[in-house]
């Protein structure tokens, strides 16, 4: 018997960021001596629940929406990872954020382990109201498996403080006692913590401001561009400008703005706030946006969703190096791509890890 086999859905044909993540831990592997042995539970994760969230939407009519909470592994502590709204999540993203969270908990020291979780639904098509029950079921339907000694999660794509305060009070209300402990990236007046809002940020262009560095790349007049202007991608982008840099591409999900001597960011992300996204931000200059990883710039920083830099961009990237605020944004090949081509990429799990390690001092 082979006692190795993954079941058929873990395994390596599984196309998909858990089949990315598969690849790049087989890629280590080699370098790892004796601790190889544990491999193998590495591409095991501890614990998968699905579920699923039904909800009575404004209209009246019931809809159903599919949620994930995955426990990858918890052996260095409790389980420790986001939630995502998305209309693309998918057990396989989740499997792969969950596992990234044990590597990066892992990179940085933390005493955590890896999870995530997720729902499949696009939230800008849904009332606050509609939110808030979606919010609240997935939490009550994944209870049965977090709590502040067990699985903590923490905002993500498209989830933010308000997410986080409907998910404490509801598990709070399941439990009859108030559970400060069971989520991150509060609200400050339910035990947040100041500066959490703009950890995963702030830590991207720190390690960006000590990457250049050792490189030899100053920062004063450097040339940026960021794929996604949201908590992450917005939050860095203010920080580059600070510093002296020029952000001269920005691209979102809805549209991709450029601008030669550098984007006023300040006055991008009051647009972005008021409409949605940089889509009719008018003082900039035209950009294809299948053009937007070949802009000449010194710093990359992909700060959107994962699998954006592939082997059909790869070899048009014109930066220096690449900081990776998303989770899982370069696939191995690119990595080779990237590689082969003297280009430096700072890893996600170091790159975004500042958000984490904030979430750990609120938690503590
Ligand atoms: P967010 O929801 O605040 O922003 C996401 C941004 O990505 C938005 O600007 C959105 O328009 C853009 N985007 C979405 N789909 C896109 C597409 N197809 N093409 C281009 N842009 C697209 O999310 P966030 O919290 O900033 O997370 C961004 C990334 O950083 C994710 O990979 C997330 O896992 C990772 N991350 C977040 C945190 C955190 O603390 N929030 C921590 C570590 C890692």
């Amino acid at each position: 018997m082979n006692t190795h086999a993954l079941p058929s859905y873990l395994d390596s044909q599984h196309l998909g960021p858990w089949g990315i993540y598969l690849e790049q831990i087989d890629r280590v592997t080699p370098y790892l001596g004796g601790l190889s042995r544990w491999v193998e539970t590495l591409k095991r994760p501890k614990r998968i629940l699905i579920v699923d969230v039904p909800i009575e939407l404004d209209n009246g009519t019931v809809a159903h929406f599919e949620g994930y909470r995955v426990q990858h592994n918890t052996s260095r502590g409790p389980g420790k990872g986001g939630v995502r709204f998305h209309q693309e999540v998918t057990l396989s993203e989740v499997m792969a954020l969950s596992a990234w969270m044990s590597v990066k908990n892992a990179a940085v020291n933390l005493p955590y382990g890896g999870a995530k979780g997720g729902v499949r639904v696009d939230p800008r098509t849904l009332s606050r109201g509609e939110l808030e029950r979606i919010t609240r079921r997935y939490t009550s339907e994944i209870g049965i498996i977090i709590g502040p000694t067990r699985d903590i999660p923490a905002p993500d794509v498209n989830t933010n403080e308000q997410i986080m305060a409907w998910m404490m009070d509801t598990y709070s209300m399941n439990e009859g006692s108030t559970a400060t402990g069971v989520v991150t990236g509060k609200p400050i007046a339910l035990g947040g913590s100041l500066g959490r809002k703009e950890a995963t940020g702030r830590g991207v262009f720190t390690v960006g401001e000590e990457a250049a560095r050792r490189i030899g790349l100053s920062l004063e007049g450097a040339r940026v561009a960021v794929q996604g202007l949201g908590n992450v991608g917005g939050v860095a982008a203010r920080l580059f400008v600070q510093a002296g840099c020029r952000i001269v591409a920005v691209q979102d999900h809805a549209g991709t703005v450029y601008r030669d001597a550098g984007l006023d960011i300040p006055d991008l992300l009051t647009h972005v706030a008021q409409h949605g996204s940089v889509l009719g931000y008018t003082s900039t200059e035209t950009l294809d946006s299948g053009k937007f990883w070949e802009t000449p710039c010194d710093i990359l920083v992909p700060a959107a969703l994962e699998q954006q830099i592939t082997a059909a961009n790869a070899y048009s990237i014109q930066a220096r190096m690449i900081i990776e605020g998303a989770n899982g944004p370069t696939t191995p090949e690119a990595d080779d791509i990237l590689h082969d081509r003297g280009i430096l990429v700072v890893p996600d799990v170091i790159a975004n890890a500042g958000g984490v390690t904030v979430s750990y001092f609120e938690w503590v």
